[in-house]
Parts: C-alpha cells; sequence; structure tokens
C-alpha cells in the first residue's frame, strides 16, 4: 500500500489523499516553481493510525525511503551534526483549517547539529540558536502537550531583562540561555530531556499530527463548517528553508486579489528576518507586501509573476505563503483563498471579464448563503458617531456589542441572549468558542491575514484587526483608546468593511445590495462593483433556473417588496391575520353566536373586511398567481387565554358587573381548550365544523378577483385546503367552493384553481387520490417536518436540539434544511404519485425550506414547479435555483 507520495507525484485534485496543502505542493512543484522538496503521507496512513492506534505496516520503511531520496536531493542527512538537513512536519487535511492543525518546524536541530547549522549559516550562532528555541517550543506545545504560556513568559522575560520588546534584540547567547531555559520547561512538563536523536522527532512529530486531527478546537470547527470527522489529515515533510538568516530573508503571505472586496491588486504582509507563523502570530508589526519591492526588487519581480501564474492555472484567487532565504524566493504553500461575500461576487464577475471562466462557472463561485450576508443592513452614520479607532477591515457586516475579553465570558453572555463583541489583543485557536458565540471580533493586532480575521472570514463574522490604537487589558477587563476607557459590559460598534470601531450603538441601514434589489440603485450606472457583479450573476441565475420563486406575503406592502425582489407570484398568502386587531371581536361573535342566524351575520360582517385585504393583494401581484390559504389555525388562537379571562370574569362578578357576554367566552374558552391544538380543530378540520366559514373565505377571494378584473385589472387566485388528509375532506370543500366560485365568477373571465397542501404525513402517502380533487399541491414542510418526526417547532429548538446536533443525529436542524432522507422522501412520493393521477398538476412548496439553499436544490431536483420563501430570501432562492439548475 502506498501511504508516501513524493510533492513530484502528486497534484492538486489528489485532495483527498494528500490533503489540500500536500495535493497544491505537489501542483506548484510540477509547475515548476519553487518548492522545498519533499514527500507527503497520506490521509489513509492517518484514517489507519486513528482507527488503530498504531501506525500502518509499511509506513515507516515508506518514510525511511523518502526521507532517504529527500537527503540525497539535499545533499545532506536530517540532523547530521556537520551539515544538518531540517524539516518542518506539517498537517494538512483536505479542508482547509486555519490555525487548526499543528506544525512543526527545524525538526532535526539537537545539541550537536544546531552548531552545524550554524557553521552552514556562515557561523550565524544568532540564527541557529534561534532556529532551535522555535524547535523546542513548538514540539514541546504540539507534540508534547507543554503549555504555551511557559515559553512565551521565558521568551518575555529575556526580553525585559534586555529592555526591549523586539525579538530582533536578542543576540546568540540571549538564544542559547533560552534553549536551556526552554529545555528546562520541556524536561519539567514531560519528565523527559528533549529528544535528540532526529528521527525521534520526525516520527513523534509525524504522529502528533495524526493526533491533532481529534484535537478538541479541530473537532469544533470541524463541526462549525460541517466538515466530515472521518477524512483525516496528511502530513507534510518538507525540506526547511529559512526567513530568519538576517535582513536579507524573511517570510510572507499574500493573495491575488483582496479576499475583502475583490479589488485587483497586492495584498499581502512581510517580515524581514523571520519564521513561519510569525507573521500572522502579530508578534512584530509585518510591513505591506509592496514594500518588499524596495527591499529585494529582483524576489518581489517573481513573486509577482509566480502570482499572476496561479491564478491563471488555478482560474481563482489563490493566497500563498512564501519565503525568501538570503534573496531566494520558495513557495511554501498555495490555495484557492478564503474571501468574503463581496468578494465572492466581485472576483467571479472580473474572472469572466478576464476570460478565464464563464458565466455557469461563475454562478458555481457564490452562494445564496453568500447573497444572505450581502443582505445585511450596514451602519447608518451621522455626525453623532465618529470613530475612535481604524484597524483592518478583517470581514464584513456592522455589529454591535457588549464587550466581552475572553473567550468564556462571551459564550456565557451570548447564552444569555446577550450580542457580544470579543475584544482581544490578537486571537489564537482557544479563542474559536468565543468567537462563535460573539457578534463580532475586534483585535488590536494582525492583518487580513491574523488567525482572527481568517476564522472570522470563514464563518461569515464581523471582524476589525489590528486597531492598534486599542489599549487591551484583559486581566483588567478594559481597553483604552484615545482618551476612552471601555469597560466589560460597554457597547462598542464595529464596522468589518471600514475597519471602524465606534462607541455605543450605531443604528443601521440598508445594505447597497438590498438597495439594488429596491430598485434604487441602477445596476448599468453604477460604479459598485459589487452591485454590477450581482446584477449579472442574478440575470444569469434567472435564466438558467427552471424553479419558478414566489414569495409568502399577507399583506400589499409584503407583496410589493416581493415583486422588486424578484417573486413570480404569492406561494402562501395567511388568512390569519385578517382575523385579527380589531376584527378580533367579529371572530368572538362568529364562535359565540348561538345560532346560524347570528353566526351569518358575523360571517357576512368579516366578508367585505376579507375582501378588500384581497382586492389590495391581487392588485399589487397583478395577474401573477396568489395562492390564498383558507383559516389554519385553531379558532381558540383568536380568543383571549383562559387564565386572563377567567381573572376578568372573576373581578367583574365581584364588582357586580353584568358579565354574562364574558362568561359565554370564557366558557367557549373552555370547550374549546385542547391539550394538543396542533393535532387538533385545525385547517380543513374547522372549514368542515363551522359551517359558512370557509365558504365566507371563498366568496371574498372570488369577489375580490372579479372586482380588480372588472377595474381593468388581473387577477390570478388559487384556493389552498389547509391540512387535508384525506380526499373526501379536500372533495366535500371543493364542492362548496365550486359552487360559489361559478355564481360570483359568471362571466367575468376570472379563473380559480382549488388545490392543497401537503402537510399532513397521510396526505403524501396518499397523494395519488388527493391529486383527483385538486389542481395543485404546496409542500407545507414546516408542519410535515413537526408531523414527519412527531416533534413540535415550537417547543424543540432549545429543548434538545443541541443535544441532537451535538451527536449528530442532525447535521444542522430538520426546520432549517429540509430532511431529504425523511420528510424529503414523503414530498417525493407525494410529487410522482401526484403528477401520475394528474399530469401538469402544479407542484410547489411553501414552508420556511423554499428559502434554504440546500433545500432549494433539492425540490429543484425533485421538480417542483416553484419554492415559496419571505421576501428577503426571494433572491437567495433565486440563485440558489439557478445554481441547481447548471
Ligand atoms: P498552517 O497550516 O497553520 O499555515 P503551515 O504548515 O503552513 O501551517 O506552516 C506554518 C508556518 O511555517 C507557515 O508560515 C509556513 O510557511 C512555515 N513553514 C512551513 N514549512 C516550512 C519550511 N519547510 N520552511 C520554511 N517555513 C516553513
Ligand atoms: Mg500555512
Ligand atoms: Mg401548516
Amino acid at each position: 500500500h502506498k501511504y508516501v507520495y513524493d510533492f513530484a507525484e502528486g497534484n492538486k485534485d489528489l485532495k483527498d489523499l494528500l490533503g489540500g496543502k500536500g495535493a497544491n505542493l505537489a501542483e506548484m512543484t510540477n509547475l515548476g516553481l519553487p518548492v522545498p522538496p519533499g514527500f507527503t503521507i497520506t490521509t489513509e496512513a492517518c484514517k489507519a493510525y486513528l482507527t488503530t492506534g498504531r501506525e500502518p505496516d509499511g509506513l515507516a520503511a515508506q518514510i525511511e525511503a523518502h526521507l532517504e531520496s529527500l537527503e540525497r536531493e539535499m545533499g545532506r542527512r536530517l540532523g547530521d551534526p556537520d551539515d544538518p538537513l531540517l524539516v518542518s512536519v506539517r498537517s494538512g487535511a483536505k479542508f482547509s483549517m486555519p490555525g487548526m492543525m499543528e506544525t512543526v518546524l527545524n525538526v532535526g536541530l539537537n545539541d550537536r547539529s544546531v552548531v552545524g547549522l550554524s557553521n552552514q549559516a556562515g557561523g550565524n550562532d544568532r540564527f541557529a540558536w534561534d532556529s532551535y528555541r522555535r524547535l523546542i517550543q513548538m514540539f514541546g506545545k504540539t507534540v508534547c502537550e507543554v503549555p504555551g504560556e511557559e515559553f512565551e513568559h521565558a521568551l518575555d522575560e529575556i526580553k525585559s531583562a534586555k529592555g526591549t520588546h523586539n525579538d530582533l534584540d536578542l543576540d546568540a547567547d540571549d538564544l542559547r540561555g533560552l534553549v536551556d531555559a526552554y529545555k528546562k520547561i520541556f524536561a519539567k512538563h514531560t519528565g523527559r530531556e528533549f529528544p535528540q536523536e532526529p528521527r525521534e522527532q520526525l516520527d513523534l512529530a509525524i504522529r502528533a499530527v495524526f493526533d491533532s486531527w481529534n484535537a478538541e478546537r479541530a473537532i469544533l470547527y470541524r463541526r462549525q463548517e460541517r466538515i466530515p470527522a472521518d477524512l483525516g489529515t496528511a502530513v507534510n515533510v518538507v525540506a526547511m528553508v529559512f526567513g530568519n538568516l538576517g535582513p536579507d530573508s524573511g517570510t510572507g503571505v499574500a493573495f491575488t486579489r483582496d479576499p475583502g472586496s475583490g479589488a485587483q491588486g497586492i495584498y499581502g504582509d512581510y517580515l524581514a528576518n523571520a519564521q513561519g507563523e510569525d507573521v500572522v502570530a502579530g508578534i512584530r508589526n509585518t510591513v505591506p507586501l509592496q514594500e518588499l519591492e524596495q527591499l529585494d526588487k529582483t524576489s518581489y519581480d517573481q513573486l509577482l509573476g509566480i502570482m499572476a501564474r496561479l491564478e491563471e492555472h488555478y482560474k481563482d484567487l489563490c493566497d500563498i505563503e512564501f519565503t525568501i532565504e538570503r534573496g531566494k524566493l520558495w513557495m511554501l504553500q498555495t490555495r484557492v483563498g478564503k474571501r468574503t461575500a463581496a468578494a465572492a461576487f466581485v472576483i467571479a464577475g472580473q474572472l469572466v471579464d478576464e476570460g478565464l471562466i464563464d458565466l455557469d462557472e461563475a454562478l458555481h463561485r457564490v452562494n445564496g448563503a453568500q447573497l444572505a450576508q450581502l443582505m445585511f443592513p450596514r451602519f447608518q452614520l451621522d455626525h453623532e458617531f465618529e470613530a475612535v479607532a481604524k484597524g483592518i477591515g478583517a470581514s464584513p457586516g456592522a455589529a454591535s456589542g457588549k464587550v466581552v475579553f475572553t473567550s468564556a465570558r462571551a459564550v456565557e453572555l451570548a447564552a444569555e441572549g446577550e450580542a457580544v463583541i470579543l475584544v482581544r489583543r490578537e486571537t489564537n485557536p482557544d479563542d474559536l468558542n468565543g468567537m462563535i458565540a460573539a457578534k463580532g471580533i475586534l483585535t488590536s493586532r494582525g492583518g487580513k491575514t491574523s488567525h482572527a480575521a481568517v476564522v472570522a472570514r470563514g464563518m461569515g463574522k464581523t471582524c476589525v484587526s489590528g486597531a492598534d490604537e486599542l489599549d487591551v487589558n484583559v486581566p483588567a477587563k478594559r481597553f483604552t483608546v484615545g482618551d476612552h476607557v471601555v469597560n466589560e459590559g460597554d457597547v462598542v460598534s464595529i464596522d468589518g468593511t471600514t475597519g471602524k470601531v465606534y462607541l455605543g450603538e450605531v443604528p443601521v441601514m440598508p445594505s447597497e445590495v438590498v438597495q439594488y434589489f429596491e430598485g434604487e440603485l441602477d445596476p448599468e450606472n453604477t460604479d459598485d462593483a459589487l452591485v454590477r457583479s450581482v446584477h449579472r450573476i442574478m440575470t444569469h441565475a434567472d435564466a438558467a433556473r427552471r424553479l419558478r420563486v414566489r414569495t409568502n406575503a399577507d399583506t400589499g406592502a409584503d407583496a410589493a417588496r416581493a415583486r422588486r425582489f424578484g417573486a413570480e407570484g404569492i406561494g402562501l398568502c395567511r388568512t390569519e391575520h385578517m382575523f385579527l386587531g380589531d376584527r378580533r371581536e367579529l371572530v368572538e361573535r362568529l364562535i359565540l353566536a348561538s345560532g346560524a342566524r347570528e353566526r351569518e351575520d358575523a360571517l357576512a360582517a368579516l366578508l367585505p373586511l376579507q375582501r378588500a385585504d384581497f382586492i389590495e393583494i391581487f392588485r399589487e401581484m397583478d395577474g401573477l398567481p396568489v395562492t390564498v390559504r383558507l383559516i389554519d389555525p385553531p379558532l381558540h388562537e383568536f380568543l383571549p387565554p383562559l387564565e386572563q379571562l377567567a381573572v376578568n370574569v372573576a373581578v367583574a362578578q365581584e364588582r357586580g358587573e353584568d358579565v354574562a357576554k364574558e362568561e359565554a367566552l370564557l366558557a367557549a374558552v373552555r370547550r374549546m381548550h385542547e391539550e394538543n391544538p396542533m393535532l387538533g380543530l385545525r385547517g380543513v378540520r374547522l372549514g368542515l365544523v363551522i359551517p359558512g366559514l370557509f365558504a365566507m373565505q371563498v366568496r371574498a377571494i372570488a369577489e375580490a378577483a372579479v372586482a380588480v378584473v372588472r377595474d381593468g385589472g388581473k387577477a390570478c387566485p388559487e384556493i389552498m385546503v389547509p391540512l387535508v388528509g384525506a380526499v373526501q375532506e379536500l372533495e366535500t370543500v371543493r364542492a362548496e367552493a365550486e359552487r360559489i366560485i361559478a355564481e360570483v365568477v359568471g362571466d367575468s373571465g376570472v379563473e380559480v384553481l382549488i388545490g392543497t397542501m401537503i402537510e399532513v404525513p397521510r396526505a403524501a402517502l396518499t397523494a395519488g387520490q388527493i391529486a383527483e380533487a385538486a389542481e395543485f399541491f404546496s409542500f407545507g414542510t414546516n408542519d410535515l417536518t413537526q408531523m414527519g418526526w412527531g416533534f413540535s417547532r415550537d417547543d424543540v429548538e432549545g429543548a434538545f436540539f443541541w443535544r441532537y446536533l451535538e451527536l449528530g443525529i442532525f447535521g444542522i436542524s430538520p426546520f432549517e434544511s429540509i430532511d431529504t432522507d425523511g420528510v424529503g422522501r414523503l414530498v417525493r412520493i407525494a410529487a410522482e404519485e401526484g403528477r401520475a393521477a394528474r399530469p401538469g398538476l402544479k407542484l410547489g412548496v411553501c414552508g420556511e425550506h423554499g428559502g434554504d439553499p440546500d433545500s432549494v436544490h433539492f425540490f429543484h431536483e425533485v421538480g417542483l414547479d416553484y419554492v415559496s420563501c419571505s421576501p428577503f430570501r426571494v433572491p437567495v432562492a433565486r440563485l440558489e435555483a439557478g445554481r441547481a439548475a447548471i
């Protein structure tokens, strides 16, 4: 079994086996780019190790063979005392998990080879001892779980003894002293000396990378990002190159375009005389990549050439890590880079313009979740709010909340329902919980590529990094900025686009993308690259998609907004709200009616009100289909709560008032009380029990349509009967409705369809029969999920869903994204059997799932005609329907 691949043997499509880092190192090697030689141990070896607890047979021998050939190529032997080869041992899973896994640099150094390394570097003792202390630190922390603070503490001590903050001020003797201190720390915590044998260092480091797959924070990150738990990580063993050899050396990171905005240009950070993580750890302040041109023009030009080459090759934004060793450029990593939602749209548009991808591909480079993010509101700034600091806009959005300084406090306050902003000097992987809990993240150190920035962007969470005017004091739980002191619990607002920080809560306004959807921004005539690109991609999605997109709207105003957002009809117009407010009294009269006469009076009073509501909606939709659902919830929902009513009656009786009416109401409420209202007298059952109720609604709908048409307008009503479980229910309602419609419509030319919601499992399972009496089905996936699983949406989320998510019983709440295996199967059966019984049966969905990206793909695949969702989700559904179709 082949467990080890030389870089020259791999390529970018082998991410499953070699991990992202290994596959891309191989790709760059084969492109002829300057990559230090090395090899990759496969994810299969990792998986075998994790299941059996030991390295698989043959692995050791294969590593030996590849190490030997690496040694031959480099002309050096691992850890050779006179002329050592050093390597890095780097984790790299299929999906990049920033900061989650472990890397050890300078493997192969020991008390003897440190001298050889110095000689190799022309007697550069400082460099050699710096490299050695880094090895002990990284090895101690990641391989042997020595607390990292202890090393940092020792380093700080030496620095303060020297009276400096800059690690560059430490000389060779200081660093030699530091190595001694580190070794003591190592021995104290592990009960053994720091391993001097190079091959043992290597093997232990490889094993530690394997183990890091199951580190707590890696597990947490995977759960967040929905990365499968069983992929394992690959391990890359790479010959070391040194950015810490002096001022003509250094290390950096770069993006081929701005990952925040998508703008073209040169984006990156560089740090001279530094190694590895120094750039992202915010240890010293980095310089913008452009300044490398002054420091080392040859390497700079070469780097820009390579970046252009990588973009053309990957046809996408790439991010890279590089090191310069004494004027020689080395590429250490590349991958298709993470980006903000805005950058995703802008870059997709640019790549089309550059001829690198077509519009179909552009549509795949963005998604509905990103579009939803771009529809978040922005800060509305006036003179009242002045920024107190400006950092780097690391991850966009507008977030306000109470300041907290620790991950634990963030989690605590968020659990109490508070919006919090996590403020740190810089974040590290241990802050992950707090970052998840926070509304936004604010750091005083680190650039666009810092841990905080990268992780926040990945989570779609607002982040301002490197706001260096902030003096953050975590133990004292406060930060100062200028003359202001901000304590834990004070409110701040951060703008992840501009990087600005405000005191207090800044009000918000609609984003430019929403302004575009509202028709307030002309996409053909704006210099806003994002709006232009969104428009272009949406237009393509609309042309590509088969699914129509409707909206859930109960009022003219909602309907109008949804149309501006692109809705092609109303898929769910609820009529419940038409019974609320000052109409409650009429409903009470209806419920309390002692005879047919009183009931008819009450219904007659409701009729014109309902008709007026429908006229407004039909006008607004101007001939687009409008599905009106007849009244669904149990009637007692329209009456006052039992306890309150009982108290009122008692008090009034005490005072000797006339309470005949209240007593009747109370009796009605008692009579109508249900233990399980969700499964009680509601939907079609109401229509069958209360004479005249559905008839009144049907009449109001038909009369409204006729009124609009007589006025020269258009109306296309579809009457939807809720909660049907048996075709007989629908047939009964239908017979009466058809009679009324025929009577009202006359020769007006109005056509009214009658159909049903499929939301009771029995309806899905008898869809063939029900289709005989229905011109359309609309899947009510909220109820179908409740009844399919047998749990109530209103009760379960807080009660036990968290546990189900934790245990992996759900990957995501089935109310958020449709459970395709179970509830989805019901949809599939009903669609197939319904269409078999009645070809041309219209099929739609009107649950919350209609606006969920994954669910939209499922509904496309099942062959529905349309989805319907809330107005703000309409653009998301349009985009995803387009993506599903190509
Ligand atoms: P991560 O996945 O956290 O980025 P990496 O494996 O990329 O971890 O390594 C951490 C740091 O060490 C990076 O800055 C990387 O460029 C640097 N590094 C890794 N291998 C080498 C090497 N062989 N020579 C020099 N620097 C290296
Ligand atoms: Mg890296
Ligand atoms: Mg329902």
